[in-house]
């Protein structure tokens, strides 16, 4: 077994996996085309949440997703386009919509969120705490009556999966928040959940990788690879060639651009979603919480409060819709209608693209086209939350060792 690894992408899945495999004594070099500063896995809502049981495509978001498609504030927005690739993942999206296949896979999702959950303890006990991790769960907070019956019903299925839940009224919810006024009917607490700062956590990995000899190849881009047989040879980019032995894709939402320099076609679109971060709120939130009829995601990390939300599929390169961040700006208002906060101005809100499967399970796993390639994306908007059980499978994988769970469900060949 070769003891070189060349990861292409450094967001938190590639990070993880490096984490993982210099571990376990791999010569590793990360190829990434930005400097690591910026980027999906910096802004978003930092949850590490095993409640997230419930996988992307599910009866009835479908139709949900239709309705709100003919608002142009609602928490989803398809641009409408013809292109080949979306017509097809939206075809196999709608197959997959079903409750069999959702009920197929909870398990697996399940699973692999309780794995990360652990791992992400232990990788925060082996690097420090500088990255603001705090295990104080997460609320799903509900205005509506129609809301809270789902939600309800949520926490029981949670329980089947022995997720511990607590449900609130309105005046627990606002004796547990006394800085801050909640409008609220009601919420459930998912006490295992955790949250962190997700850019602190990438700062904080890169830090520990270099100093364990990992190489970061940053501002570099990938165009292409040499291949000898089944086996893929070198990577070539804009800054020379790099020989590889084992190569692992984990390249976000460019997954489906690399893969396909390999003749590998992926199902897989970009999720846009945005986020506005205050800093030094005076009477900031103490636990983080999504406002369910509004999809809206608000952390408070340390002294700071992030708010973010939606979901756009409008391809790589689409411009920021100022009305859709306002709409999530107005749905925390309307929770927490006396937070003193204004709208952010339009160069400070952040964006990021969530790398979305059909069914909303990630890739990860071989790809039988190559004898050493390993493929480790797709993690929709569970990226925080399942990246280190992603590393760690993957090291697993490229170590011909016994997974920690089965990892069929994740086969990158399943559509
Ligand atoms: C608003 C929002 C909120 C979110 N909240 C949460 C949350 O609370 N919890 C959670 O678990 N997840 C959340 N997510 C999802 C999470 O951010 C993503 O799932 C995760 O960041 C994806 O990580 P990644 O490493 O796969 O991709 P990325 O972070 O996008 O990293 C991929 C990297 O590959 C590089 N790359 C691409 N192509 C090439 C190339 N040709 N050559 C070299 N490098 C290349 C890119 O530059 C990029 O840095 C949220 C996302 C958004 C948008």
């Amino acid at each position: 077994m070769s003891k070189q690894v060349t990861i292409i992408g450094g967001g938190i899945i590639g990070l993880c996996c490096a984490y993982y495999l210099q571990k376990e004594g791999y010569d590793i070099t990360v190829i990434e085309k930005g400097d690591l500063t910026d980027g999906t896995s910096f802004g978003n809502a930092g949850y590490v949440s095993p409640s997230h049981f419930t996988p992307l495509a599910s009866p009835g978001i479908v139709a949900q997703g239709l309705r709100w498609m003919l608002s142009s504030t609602s928490p989803f927005y398809i641009k409408p386009r013809l292109n080949l690739d979306l017509i097809k993942w939206l075809m196999t999206f709608w197959k997959q919509a079903n409750a069999q296949t959702l009920h197929k896979n909870i398990p697996p999702l399940n699973d692999l969120l309780h794995l990360s959950r652990d791992l992400t303890s232990d990788i925060k006990n082996d690097i420090g705490n500088h990255f603001r991790m705090a295990e104080v769960g997460c609320f799903m907070l509900y205005k509506s009556a129609a809301t809270e019956k789902h939600e309800i019903e949520l926490a029981k299925e949670a329980a089947q999966l022995n997720i511990d839940t607590k449900i609130f009224s309105a005046q627990e919810v606002q004796a547990m928040e006394p800085d801050v006024q909640v409008d609220v009917r009601g919420g459930v607490l998912y006490p295992i959940d955790c949250h962190l700062h997700p850019g602190d956590f990438m700062r904080t990995l890169k830090t520990h990788l270099q100093k364990a000899g990992v190489k970061l190849q940053l501002n570099t881009t990938v165009t292409g690879f040499e291949k000898k047989g089944n086996t893929v040879t070198a990577v070539i980019t804009n800054q020379g060639k790099f020989d590889c032995s084992q190569l692992v894709l984990a390249s976000g939402s460019w997954l489906p651009v690399v893969s396909e320099k390999l003749g590998v076609s992926l199902l897989l679109q970009a999720g846009k979603g945005y986020s506005m971060t205050y800093e030094n709120v005076p009477r900031n939130l103490r636990y983080p919480a999504i406002l369910v009829d509004k999809r809206v995601a608000m952390t408070p990390m340390g002294a700071d409060l992030r708010m973010g939300g939606t979901m756009e599929i409008s391809g790589l390169n689409s411009p920021v819709l100022e009305k859709r961040a306002q709409a999530i700006y107005n749905g925390a208002k309307a929770y927490y209608p006396d937070l003193a906060l204004d709208m952010m101005p339009k160069e400070k809100i952040w964006y990021g693209l969530r790398p979305l499967t059909p069914d909303g399970l990630p890739y990860i796993g071989h790809h039988s086209k190559y004898a050493n390639l390993v493929i480790a994306g797709g993690h929709a908007m569970l990226g925080v939350s399942l990246a280190a059980a992603t590393g760690k499978l993957v090291e697993e994988l490229i170590g011909k060792k016994m997974t920690s769970i089965d990892v069929v469900a994740f086969s990158p060949e399943r559509f």
